[in-house]
């Protein structure tokens, strides 16, 4: 096998604004997304390219400046290595340092895309095949009257979209409980419905939602803040839980997973960290048949090719969609290929090598740092 080698570890910083303005969830709203590009330069001079966005610094335990202070601590670690073994340069990584696995995240897609690129086969194929070349998304609605949320997810359902989540935790509760009462008798009953609380809910609130909406057919996400308060409502509530925020690390999920807590994900591959630990999470939720999203939390194209690649090589039956930031964001960074675009609820898997897509790096300037 021909050597290649990481030569360089270039780190580039973006900001993405919010188209409309803001994008408001229970805990937090922001209007400008910090994102972190990791550029991979090999010694033959191929690119790999990977990026990690936190959704702000209150979202979850993530920051921008912790990003780009992981990626100081463990790139010079990775130099020498061959990006075509993840799994090596990922156990440098963690040599390293221990945990801000989302700033690894970044390093090891860019390891998948310079395989990709030296193999000339997608990252979709490398992680199993892709089982579909068109996968299907889903929209956040955010918090708003009852009407206006119905008449939004009407649309959505219109227009495409088959799982429609519903923003909740911001407001009282009576209110969140008419607005998804509101939604549930606008869209078709085949639609995929979540009540997405992003942590806003107390145990008693949670309770309280799930058996005054009984008679709707949803899923309660991320009701709760921890994994212990989803622990202690699991049995009162009448709904199915997917935890998203709380997926945290392959062991949580395990845990999630085999007492039954869960019965689905709303998963960040950068709260992982990254497509070599996410592969693991997709094939523990295929053994038990448990649905789950792919995602991550905002970025660019380089972070939503990543997301459909592995979206791609789930299994249709489990993966039930694959959040990305456009239409979200008004100004990403400038890119030669084609943008990753969400039509209709539907997402096109990138044509590859690698994850497929080229950034315009002549429009990008200088990079914050090198590493070599
Ligand atoms: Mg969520």
């Amino acid at each position: 096998m021909r050597a290649m080698k990481i030569a360089r570890v270039l780190v580039y910083q973006h900001d993405l604004e919010v188209a409309g303005g803001l994008y408001e969830m229970s805990t937090s709203e922001v209007a400008n997304l910090d994102t972190t590009v990791v550029v991979l330069e090999t010694s033959d001079g191929t690119l790999g390219f990977g990026e990690t966005c936190p959704l702000g610094p209150t979202y979850q335990p993530q920051h921008a400046l912790g990003a780009r202070a992981a990626i100081a601590e463990v790139a010079p670690a990775i130099l020498g290595l061959d990006p075509r073994q993840p799994g090596v340069v990922y156990e440098a990584m963690n040599q390293a340092l221990s945990g801000s696995v989302y700033g690894k995240s970044a390093i090891d897609v860019a390891c998948w895309d310079l395989s990709g690129k030296a193999y000339g086969a997608r990252v979709a194929d490398l992680l199993g095949g892709a089982h579909r070349d068109r996968i299907p998304s889903y929209y956040g609605v955010m918090p708003a009257s009852p009407e206006a949320c119905a008449a939004k997810a009407t649309e959505l359902v219109a227009a495409g979209f088959g799982r429609i989540q519903v923003k909740c935790g911001a407001r009282s509760l009576n209110e969140d409980i008419d607005t998804v009462r509101a939604v549930a008798a606008a869209v078709p009953p085949q639609t995929l419905l979540l009540a997405d609380a992003n942590r806003g809910w107390t145990q008693r609130q949670a309770i309280n939602f799930s058996q005054a909406t009984r008679d709707i057919a949803l899923a309660l996400e991320q009701p709760c803040d921890s994994l212990a308060d989803h622990y202690a409502i699991a049995g009162k509530v009448c709904h199915p839980i997917f935890l998203d925020e709380s997926a945290d690390s392959i062991a949580n999920i395990m845990d999630a997973v085999s007492s039954g807590l869960a019965q689905g994900f709303g998963m960040k591959i950068s709260r992982v960290g990254g497509l070599t630990p996410m592969a693991t999470v997709r094939d523990i939720a295929a053994a038990r048949r448990i649905p789950h999203t792919v995602d991550d939390t905002w970025g660019g194209d380089i972070l939503a090719a990543s997301c459909v690649h592995m979206a791609a090589s789930c299994l249709p039956s489990q993966h039930e969609g694959t959040w990305i930031s456009e239409p979200y964001t008004s100004r990403a960074y400038p890119m030669i290929s084609s943008p990753i675009t969400n039509t209709d609820g539907w997402i096109d898997l990138p044509s590859g090598p690698g994850l497929g897509v080229e950034p315009d790096l002549g429009a990008w300037g200088e990079p914050l740092v090198t590493y070599s």
